[in-house]
């Protein structure tokens, strides 16, 4: 401090413009080089719900994250450690009747609960390897995981009715997929309904970047029925082998860390939480800290309902200790000790939750791409596009793919028909895209969501008015937002 408007903007992750105007509000025009004080950046940050201190914090745990994970080399001690696999795909072509029919096998008859009992993630065995199911529901949540920071999945299945094929939730899981760059096998299911096409399928798969490897591309097409449990056991089988390929490695031997899928209050047994262990091993009687909760774990649960006395990497467990709920994404750490514990957590709650989950630092508006750009460490713009057909998104990314310029690469993250929801936010955040609204608008939710996440969505109705800001924020002559 002094910090300049456009610094404190990168920093939270806001429109400078954003800052501009509120100071202006205040009476005092700034242009965007101009310094504010600390105490006027700090009321600035909190009115656009970023705490800078918590935001400060947040960094220094992703970095533990980071160290944790031991980057790419090799920690002593890793091993190969379960697959964790995620389900994505359009409503309705079978996502929860394939976690179903996968899980089945492995659960005993007359187990507690059995197959009806809500579960946030289970392991299974085939072929001697262990693999991890997280149900999430849907790619929304899996895309606001990974907002977060919390890149728990190996691999995506995804999965597409051949009766139906590749739908719009279909393309917005291929893009979240790839952004977070885990190999995607495909469950083409419903292969039991007579009359598919599976031509059909394989070429609206080929037309969104998805080529089937039986048409020379990377990508595994297994035929499934979720329902006679057609093709499961291949479909499995190219877990495996994906897996043998990628030789996911955990390590044991380090303090235990990983993500919360989710947590509810139980009558009985206080605060409940899904937990999936990324590395170490979680003990009972370990103390965490997860988001703002803290606690002792006092009980540890698999997915079969069997007390656990200790969870190695890729094993999801339910556990009871934890003071408050925690959020899903949220990210836990074993601590020292319980005062370690309780004085992180005690921080956190009272600057606020949501504020601790504000801000990762990626750029997320044109200003701070090219600010960046300026100096000399841009490599791509990310946009989204979401038009009101199919022809104006294809013409208006003809139209932004002519644009070339030495600093940026512009990069199409994701392109669809309809409103901005939130996949498309999510998305946005988790990859610090741009939002280009073509014709559309967003949906509530996905406004506030963006609101929240500092996500920008930019509104046009005339094609040469993208191309012509995208070039003018190349160019560093940036219009007024519209
Ligand atoms: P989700 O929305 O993707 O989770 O889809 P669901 O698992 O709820 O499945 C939607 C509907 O499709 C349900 O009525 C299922 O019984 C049905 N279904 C799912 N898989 C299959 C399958 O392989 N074959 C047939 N014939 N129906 C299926």
């Amino acid at each position: 401090f002094p910090i300049t408007i456009r610094s404190l903007s990168e920093a939270i992750g806001r429109p400078a413009k954003t800052l501009m105007t509120m100071m202006f509000q205040r009476g005092e025009p700034l242009t965007i080089n101009a310094s504010l004080d600390e105490e006027t950046a700090i009321e600035l940050s909190m009115e656009c719900g970023v705490d800078l201190e918590v935001r400060h914090e947040r960094d220094i745990e992703l970095e533990l994250v980071e160290k944790l994970t031991g980057g790419d080399g090799d920690v002593e001690g890793e091993t190969i450690r379960p697959t964790i696999v995620t389900i994505l795909g359009h409503v309705d072509h079978g996502k929860t009747t394939l976690l179903d029919a996968l899980r089945s096998a492995n659960v005993a008859d007359g187990e507690a609960g059995g197959i009806t009992q809500h579960i946030a993630a289970y392991q299974v065995e085939h072929e001697g390897q262990k693999i991890t199911f997280v149900d999430t529901p849907g790619h929304a949540a899996f895309g606001e995981m990974r907002a977060r920071g919390a890149n728990v999945t190996d691999i995506v299945v995804l999965v597409v009715a051949a009766d139906d094929g590749v739908m719009p939730q279909t393309k917005e899981a291929i893009s979240h997929a790839k952004a977070a760059g885990v190999p995607i096998i495909v469950a083409m299911n419903k292969i039991d309904l007579q009359g598919v096409d599976e031509q059909r399928v394989l070429q609206e798969l080929s037309t969104n970047n998805v080529l089937p490897a039986e048409w020379g591309g990377d990508y595994e097409v297994i035929r499934t029925s979720a329902t006679t449990r057609q093709g499961l056991d291949e479909l499995l089988h190219t877990i495996v082998l994906t897996a043998e390929l990628h030789e996911y490695k955990g390590n044991p031997n380090v303090p235990a860390h990983g993500v919360c899928l989710e947590a509810f209050r139980d009558e009985g047994r206080g605060v409940l939480a899904w937990l999936i262990v990324q590395q170490g091993t979680l003990r009972i009687g370990d103390d965490v800290l997860c988001g703002p909760a803290y606690g002792r774990i006092r009980a540890m649960y698999d997915d079969h309902g069997n007390e656990l006395e200790e969870a190695p990497p890729s094993t999801p467990i339910k556990v009871s200790g934890l003071d408050v709920v925690p959020g899903a994404g949220d990210h836990f750490f074993a601590m020292a000790d319980i005062d370690e514990a309780r004085e992180a957590a005690e921080s956190r709650r009272q600057r606020g939750r949501a504020e601790s989950l504000a801000g990762r630092g990626l750029p997320r508006t044109l200003e701070d791409i090219l600010n960046q750009a300026k100096e000399g460490d841009v490599q791509d713009l990310p946009l989204i596009i979401k038009a009101d057909t199919p022809g104006s998104g294809e013409a208006l990314r003809s139209e932004i793919e002519k644009l070339d310029h030495p600093e940026v690469r512009v990069e199409i993250v994701h392109e669809g028909v309809g409103g901005v929801n939130e996949s498309d936010v999510t998305l946005a955040s988790a990859t610090g895209a741009i939002i280009v609204a073509f014709h559309v608008v967003a949906e509530d939710r996905a406004a506030a969501l963006a609101d929240k996440e500092g996500v920008e969505i930019r509104r046009y109705s005339i094609i040469y008015e993208v191309s012509d800001d995208i070039k003018a924020a190349l160019e560093g002559l940036l219009r007024p937002e519209l």
